[in-house]
């Protein structure tokens, strides 16, 4: 069987404690090993090159650190999003009423050391059939899912055949009209998009894929290339990032990531706060690290690089938008904003009497409970 290039790529990687001394002499060989006997490592060759130095953004999302064994912080947990807590079947987590996400494997192209699902990935047994076929049934089940987020682990890291069926079952049920993609791919090792691959998956439109880079480094030729060739195929593109600290927790980076990722025709959706997990908590930023990357973004650059800043609730409340407050004030008459300058403008309201319908009128009275109960203001941009 001929092997492709993304998968030489990934056996040319480092995965043990050998490969790791030898790369990177620093590291405590027993504490490493004591590490990825709990967490497992792997860095593929691709994503091993784009690292300079031991403790460079890159390097810090792969290599095992002490802090993920030693350091205890309060609340973390091994499941904080209650994702297998709430799963309906093995694999499938339904917490919104319309979509789902559908886990269909634990192998990933690098493991990054701040993964919510940690305690999963790597797992050898990476496929799960009867899961799998459960997951299928469930949907095919519940006609008010219309939305299924293929997440793992990487559904990419599937080999074409076995992904083309998968996502070609989800798409033969008529009730699912749209199905997404979360994958790490285009960022650690954008060889595995192949016009192949794409063929196989296009059939099945519309997918879209929910990208994941972290760093502005990230944005190399060959990245530019699996994305554009997953958007001439028609793909649309969004980005997922996670704000760690020590990596992109400055406004900065963060700009030239978003910005660059347009220019790759990539979309930025979630910037996340880092989840409560066992492992990751020496990733975790203050939520005012977050707010000013927002506030460092809105009206300086392109709204279309500005994404939503997200804390994805602990015990599975699902994402919640947190915005710098622009509403200053807000009452019967008018409300008080200041802009990305911190200009302020007065914006005067319709008359309670000019509301048409009830419904208009309680939304109002929502606003100002909301306006004045909270410090962070919440409404979807
Ligand atoms: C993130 C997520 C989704 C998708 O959420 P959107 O806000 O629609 O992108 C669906 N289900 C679960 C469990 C999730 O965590
Ligand atoms: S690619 Fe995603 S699932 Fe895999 S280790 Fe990284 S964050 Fe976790």
């Amino acid at each position: 069987m001929n092997v492709e290039e993304w998968q030489k790529l990934l056996i040319d990687g480092v995965h043990r404690v050998r490969e790791l001394k030898q790369k990177f002499p620093h590291l405590d060989e027993e504490e490493i090993e004591h590490i990825i006997s709990i967490y497992p490592v792997r860095i593929n060759k691709y994503y091993l090159g784009l690292i300079r130095s031991p403790d460079d953004p890159i390097a810090r999302q792969v290599l095992p650190d002490p802090a993920e064994i030693y350091e205890m912080s309060q609340g973390v947990r091994e499941d904080p999003l209650n994702e297998e807590a709430d799963a309906v079947v093995p694999g499938l987590t339904h917490r919104y009423p319309d979509r789902v996400l559908f886990y269909v494997n634990h192998q990933c192209p690098i493991y990054c050391r701040y993964c919510t699902r940690k305690r999963k990935i790597g797992d050898p047994n990476s496929v799960n059939h009867d899961n799998i076929r459960a997951g299928l049934e469930y949907i095919r089940e519940h006609q008010e899912i219309r939305d299924v987020v293929l997440s793992g682990g990487d559904p990419l890291m599937l080999k074409d055949e076995l992904l083309g069926d998968i996502v070609g079952q989800v798409r033969s049920i008529p009730h699912v009209e749209v199905i997404r993609i979360g994958t790490r791919i285009p960022s650690t090792l954008p060889q595995r998009v192949t016009q192949k691959m794409c063929d196989t998956l296009k059939k099945h439109h519309p997918i879209f894929i929910m990208a994941h880079f972290s760093h502005p480094r990230e944005l190399t030729p060959e990245a530019k290339r699996s994305c554009e060739m997953l958007a001439d195929n028609g793909f649309p593109l969004m980005n997922q990032t996670v704000l760690l600290k020590g990596i992109n927790d400055d406004p900065e980076t963060l700009k030239e990531l978003f910005v660059g990722l347009l220019r790759f025709r990539v979309r930025p959706y979630y910037l996340y706060q880092a989840d409560l997990t066992t492992g990751a908590a020496h990733f975790r930023t203050s939520l005012e690290t977050g707010l000013a990357v927002m506030e460092g973004l809105r009206g300086h650059t392109s709204g279309l690089a500005v994404p939503y800043y997200v804390i994805d609730a602990p015990g599975g409340g699902g994402k919640i938008p947190m915005l710098p407050e622009y509403v200053l004030q807000v009452d019967e008459e008018q409300v008080v904003v200041r802009n990305y300058e911190r200009k302020t403008f007065r914006y005067t309201l319709p008359p309670a009497s000019q509301a048409n319908g009830t419904s208009q009128e309680e939304e109002h009275h929502t606003l100002l409970a909301s306006a004045s109960s909270s410090s962070t203001n919440s409404s979807p941009k």
